[in-house]
């Protein structure tokens, strides 16, 4: 994908045509389509490359966020950051749970291995064992004037979560490629799986719409969070976020412990009164009975194009109006987060 102009002064002229790079973005994130080619790996490493360890990873995404030209917002809030610094953690190639997400999303949801074998081939390399891969899994929390504004919206997101939306979704990308392609210059075979040309979204049988490589369930083994009632996921800095990940020839070591429930930090899930989710959903996709009902849910979402594209001028959908005015926005619900410290300092 090319370099997005960003808006400063002023809205696009009929978006809908002019806003390229945002068509170009939704259609690569259904197709897996215009994606700039993949680094190649260097096989003459450089003598003076340094370890790469965990905290090269922590330190490297967090600069990047929150220094990344890319990291900001267009006209009418032209210069705000569109994201806060990241959370980070890491899950091992041969973890098991990337076995049982074949079982629970679905036979086409790739192991860490099976992608990097792709990259592999390609670069006419013998493809890593499991063992020496680990996957680097990041949460980039949506800032608190964004929170606010979608909080307030009841119909359709609120105009910077619509250029969040867009927006963040370029400067992660443009982030994860240029850390793999430091690494493949540095002889670390990597790979970013949602640019490659193996990424589209469809409906599949057990979980409806869906992409091969789900960002949200890599955090969820990285130990980042754990999923509520819409889906999203429940991280330290709350459910309004954008993630991301990408696979590396290394061996990193996890920092933080799995839940083995997906849903501790859910309050409905974890027996306490909530569902505020579900009231915050304007087509009633979220109920206790059924949970997330994905295909109304893609219904709603798909809509917004048309008005994110006449009232913001950009070429996006989106909603995300469960994510916020909800007491898992921002963090784990207090309750929760209470009761953990609790057990956790052995109190009952
Ligand atoms: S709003 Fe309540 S029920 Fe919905 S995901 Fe968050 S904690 Fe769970
Ligand atoms: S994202 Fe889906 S489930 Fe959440 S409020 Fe919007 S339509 Fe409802």
């Amino acid at each position: 994908m090319g370099k997005r102009r960003k808006m400063e002064k002023r809205y696009r002229y009929v978006s809908f045509l002019s806003d390229i790079e945002g068509m170009k973005n939704a259609i690569g994130e259904m197709r897996g389509m215009f994606f700039p080619k993949q680094p190649l790996l260097n096989r003459d490493i450089p003598k003076d490359t340094p370890v790469l360890n965990e905290e090269w990873f922590i330190r490297t995404l967090t600069d990047k966020i929150l220094h990344h030209p890319e990291n900001g917002m267009e006209y009418p809030f032209f210069g705000e950051p569109i994201f806060d610094p990241p959370l980070v953690d890491f899950v091992r190639g041969n973890d098991l749970i990337f076995d049982q997400f074949k079982e629970i999303i679905g036979p086409h949801h790739f192991t860490p291995w099976e992608i990097m074998k792709w990259q592999a081939e390609k670069n006419g390399v013998e493809p890593p064992d499991a063992k020496d891969i680990s996957v680097v899994s990041f949460v980039m929390p949506i800032t608190r004037n964004t929170k606010k504004d979608n909080a307030a919206a009841g119909d359709w997101p609120s105009e910077r979560w619509a250029q969040t939306r867009l927006l963040g979704e370029i400067l992660s990308q443009t982030i994860v490629r240029e850390i793999v392609t430091d690494l493949m210059g540095k002889g670390i075979l990597s790979v970013s799986p949602d640019v490659t040309p193996n990424f589209n979204k469809k409906r599949y049988p057990n979980v409806g719409w869906a992409s091969p490589w789900s960002h949200r369930h890599i955090a969820y083994a990285a130990g980042l969070g754990t999923f509520g009632m819409q889906d999203f996921l429940i991280t330290e800095k709350g459910c309004a976020h954008r993630l991301g990940s990408f696979v590396v020839n290394l061996k990193l070591k996890p920092n933080r412990q799995r839940p083995e429930d997906i849903h501790a930090y859910c309050l409905h899930h974890q027996g306490k009164k909530c569902l505020r989710c579900a009231k915050r959903c304007p087509v009633n996709a979220i109920t206790a009975e059924n949970a997330h009902d994905k295909e109304t849910c893609y219904q709603k979402v798909a809509q917004s194009l048309k008005y994110c594209n006449k009232n913001y001028h950009i070429f996006i959908y989106g909603c995300g109006l469960c994510a916020t005015g909800v007491p898992c926005e921002s963090g784990i619900p207090e309750s929760i987060r209470k009761s953990m410290e609790s057990k956790s300092s052995g109190k009952k």
